[in-house]
């Protein structure tokens, strides 16, 4: 068959034209790729030689279990946290990351923090210690601790100790009862639920004023271990401690009493991990009514005037769902700065917001133009795109909570969390763990585990992580820059420990 001379060089033409197009397609590929990667929020860190050396072992150690997950058709953050867990802990990954210097724990609840099996041991070996051990009634739930003196024990309370020596797998019961499982996941509709029983329960042992300062010096020991320097803590501190003399409702330990007990908790740290530090965020309730937050709001003011080392900070928390908008309460809000210049200090926001799977829930808005210093798990910022350009500018954090995320049902695969494209669109981070007790486990190491292998993050990333969970802190200056040579120091250890292994 003859070609036409004409058709012969429209076809030459052509195939060169494509020859051409495809090296240009891939070289503007390049580009974008290129353009993405200097958005990204890590990208003001160099990495010495040592450094690198271990981010090349890092990232051969992530290579290889993603090759391994990818071949067993299971991976662990996209399975439940109660799936995962073991397969976490077995990785020699997770030794590393418990390992690393992860600077400070920004975003925890003070009923969330310690060790559920260490609050149990601790029930059972203290007198008067009694857990409602019966079905449901409108004023208790099974599982709910509380301290009696014997003759004024209500009807379904059984005394802890008695239980213990009596019913066989009572301690493991009631770990069971005070956190997740596998099970409490399941249902989203009633996660909250769950979520805020587990809290009822324990609420009681953790405002014992004969408990109080060990709960939290046991908590904090359990941060240090993980490798944390800092928290800060979200704190209801108008829940009233009680003791057998004293009911809550006496109000005999006042807000500015428990202050001065977590100072006590500071100077007994001091003695044992000089470098440790933390401070509470006065924290009250979204569901309550604007009145009873505009007071609290301005007790925050004062208890900072009387503890400028101790509060850092306010904020609502709940479900965000079931209570109020952030915009509820703008009238107090807007009082922020005429009590700042009343009162000489300032008072960062560090608003619970975001955190829903609502989709007309707006309160991102609020967050930004009320300007959060840090906003707490931020979770729907992807659907307000015009407010990544303020959060950019006015530099305000977000903390990323993944397993938080994925236990609470906000998303099913830590993969597909929006916290890896805020990293990527140059939003600062910071990653923490919300209830790390009530969802079974200890500190920051599962949650950064679960973001390097989901998010497919590097050493650059984690560092950044690590240092921006101090730079975002409301520490003083002074003290900020003190956090950072100590972390700084630390990390040069741990990378060192990388490079020894083998
Ligand atoms: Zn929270």
């Amino acid at each position: 068959m003859r070609i036409p001379l004409l058709m012969f060089c429209l076809f030459l033409q052509t195939a060169f034209s494509f020859a051409q197009s495809k090296e240009q397609y891939l070289k503007s590929r390049q580009e974008a790729i290129h353009a993405d990667s200097q958005l990204r929020f890590d990208k003001d860190i160099q990495l010495n030689d040592e450094e690198k050396k271990a981010g090349v072992k890092l990232q051969k150690m992530q290579q290889e279990l993603l090759l391994k997950y990818s071949k067993e058709k299971f991976f662990p953050p996209s399975r439940t946290f109660y799936q995962s867990k073991k397969t976490i802990e077995e990785t020699p990954l997770f030794q590393i990351m418990e390992k690393m210097p992860k600077g400070g724990a920004l975003h925890l609840h003070t009923e969330g923090t310690t060790n559920i099996t260490w609050v149990v041991n601790t029930l059972v070996n203290t007198p008067d210690g009694y857990v409602f051990w019966s079905d449901d009634t409108p004023n208790y739930i099974k599982g709910q601790i509380e301290f009696f003196k014997p003759s004024q024990v209500p009807q379904g309370f059984r005394k802890a100790s008695d239980l213990n020596r009596t019913e066989k797998g009572f301690k493991s019961a009631l770990v069971g009862l005070l956190t997740f499982n596998e099970k409490t996941t399941q249902d989203s509709a009633l996660v909250w639920k769950e979520f805020e029983r587990c809290f009822n329960r324990v609420r009681d042992f953790v405002t014992y004023k004969p408990v109080f300062e060990s709960y939290y010096l046991e908590g904090f020991k359990e941060l240090i271990k993980d490798n944390i320097q800092y928290a800060e803590v979200r704190a209801i501190v108008t829940f009233s401690l009680y003791d057998l003399n004293h009911t809550k409702q006496s109000n005999y330990y006042s807000t500015d009493s428990i202050l001065a007990y977590f100072r006590n908790i500071r100077l007994q740290l001091k003695a044992t991990d000089p470098e440790f530090r933390f401070r509470l965020v006065y924290t009250f309730i979204r569901g309550m009514d604007a009145s009873r937050v505009d007071a609290e709001f301005v007790n925050a003011f004062k208890m900072q005037v009387k503890y400028p080392d101790m509060i850092s900070g306010f904020d609502l928390v709940g479900e965000e769902d079931r209570g109020h908008p952030t915009l509820f309460f703008l009238d107090t809000w807007m009082k922020r700065d005429s009590l700042e210049k009343a009162y000489g200090i300032v008072m960062p926001f560090l608003f619970h917001d975001g955190e829903s799977d609502n989709i007309s829930d707006d309160n991102m808005y609020d967050a930004v133009l009320l300007k959060c210093q840090r906003i707490g798990h931020g979770f729907n910022l992807f659907l307000f795109p015009g407010l990544y350009e303020q959060i950019r500018k006015k530099d305000i954090a977000i903390e990323l909570c993944p397993l938080s995320s994925q236990l609470l049902n906000f998303t099913r695969d830590i993969r597909t969390h929006p916290g890896i494209g805020y990293l990527r669109n140059g939003i600062q981070c910071v990653i923490s763990s919300d209830d790390p007790s009530i969802f079974g486990f200890n500190g920051l190491s599962y949650d950064f585990w679960s973001a390097f292998m989901a998010w497919e993050l590097d050493l650059k990333a984690l560092k950044k992580l690590s240092m921006n969970s101090l730079q975002y802190s409301t520490l003083p200056k002074s003290e900020k820059e003190l956090a950072m040579a100590q972390w700084e120091k630390k990390w040069g250890v741990f990378i060192a420990s990388v490079n020894a292994m083998n």
